[in-house]
């Protein structure tokens, strides 16, 4: 069983609060995106309500040793300004040691600590035990809400939990379970999982966890062209994985087996290839011309896939229908989000990196019932993977 913040006294004790701050920043190091910083927040005010001296720990980018270029610095003026007057936030010049140690101890009520980029210290990824004691020294209660790294056993993560007294789970990761929790144990029926991205290989574990549980699986992306292909369907230039054919016949015949729709595109937009500046092509069927690329679902598929959406119940996606970065490749990933969006009676999930990031530039996010900040670490849940981070707190 995890504990969750709310139920732990802690007045007057020092709670290092495991956050995900790792945000874009622009060349002039200002925040580009804040909704990691954001999505924190009722957990540190949670901290704050309840007496305790929250001390903020994350990692930015990947250094290689000490570089200011990625220092937490722009974050916590940031965090300042969203936690607003009454809050003062704090930077240390490191994550660890005794300097860190007296400010901990030093902060006044309301105050906050932002600890300095964890991956300054090499040690924090190696999950070294020397550097995660150290770590844990300086706080009395341990507390993860940082989701998006829960699948790694870094020092932050995993390795200092032993040596805390308490331990506990943030309102971030409690959303985080509660949901995709809810997806994968108990979903309401037509429950649908709609799948897409650039690789089978990527999500075969996924696909055989779920298909078990959902009635119906739209496939869409680069994916869709290695189960045609095992179709023995002409797919043209499409990206196939050629070592991934018998699985897709496998998974085919399974879902068959068990009585589970897999639904494959039955119409395209295609290019010459990934960066073809002409116009797209539409194919208005199931084969694709020799000569030719499929970069997006069709028209035919999208009306169909947003029927499915419509009558659904819960409905999980991960991973974009097309070359959706590219906006003529983009209307597949852009018609599953708006079908999402429209069917207010159902749970509606989206995980997967390039997926949120898809809703999100839509601007539909607010319209789904969750939007996972982890990227792999929502994917690892959903395959049914025990997570080194959400481990580490039972
Ligand atoms: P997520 O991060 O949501 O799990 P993935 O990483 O699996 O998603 O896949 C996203 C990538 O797949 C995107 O960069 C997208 O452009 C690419 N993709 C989707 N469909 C196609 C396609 N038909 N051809 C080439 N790339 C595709
Ligand atoms: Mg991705």
């Amino acid at each position: 069983m995890v504990r969750y913040i709310e139920e732990l006294q802690l007045a007057g004790k020092r709670v290092f609060i495991r956050v995900d701050f790792n945000v874009p920043l622009d060349d002039a190091q200002q925040v580009t995106d804040d909704t990691r910083i954001r999505e924190a927040l009722p957990t540190i005010r949670a901290v704050l309500k309840a007496g305790g001296k929250p001390l903020l720990a994350s990692h930015l980018g990947r250094p290689k040793g000490v570089d200011p270029k990625l220092s937490l610095m722009p974050i916590a003026k940031r965090l300042s300004e969203l936690l607003g007057k009454e809050h003062e936030v704090l930077m240390a010049d490191d994550c660890i040691g005794e300097g860190v140690g007296k400010q901990a101890k030093d902060l006044k009520p309301g105050q906050v600590l932002l600890l300095e980029n964890l991956r300054f210290h090499k040690q924090e990824e190696a999950n070294d035990e020397a550097f995660a004691r150290q770590l844990a020294s300086n706080a009395d209660v341990f507390c993860n809400d940082a989701f998006g790294t829960a699948h790694r056993a870094h020092a932050s993560t995993a390795g200092m939990v032993p040596f805390m007294k308490e331990k506990c789970a943030g309102m971030l990761i409690r959303k985080e379970l509660e949901q995709l929790g809810k997806v994968i144990k108990g979903a309401e029926k037509p429950f649908v999982v709609v799948l897409g991205g650039s690789k089978v290989s990527d999500k075969i574990k996924v696909i055989e966890n779920l298909l078990p549980k959902c009635q119906t699986m739209l496939i869409g992306g680069a994916m869709a062209y290695t189960f045609l292909k095992a179709m023995d369907l002409e797919v043209g230039k499409s990206r196939v994985e050629a070592d991934k054919l018998a699985l897709a016949t496998k998974l085919l015949e399974t879902s068959k087996r068990l009585g589970v729709e897999i639904v494959l595109p039955v119409d395209h937009v295609c290019g010459t290839s990934p960066d073809d500046k002409s116009q797209a092509i539409d194919v208005n069927e199931r084969a694709i011309p020799k000569d030719l690329m499929g970069l997006d679902i069709g028209g035919k598929t999208r009306a169909m896939y947003t029927q499915y959406i419509r009558d659904a119940r819960t409905v999980l996606w991960n991973g974009p229908m097309g070359l959706f970065e590219v906006p003529k490749f983009a209307e597949g990933t852009r018609v599953v989000a708006i079908a999402m969006a429209n069917n207010t009676s159902a749970q509606t999930v989206v995980g997967g990196g390039d997926s949120a990031a898809a809703v999100n530039d839509f601007g539909l996010s607010a319209k789904m019932t969750h939007v996972s900040t982890g990227g792999g670490a929502s994917l690892e849940f959903l395959e049914g993977k025990e997570l080194p981070g959400l481990k580490a707190l039972e």
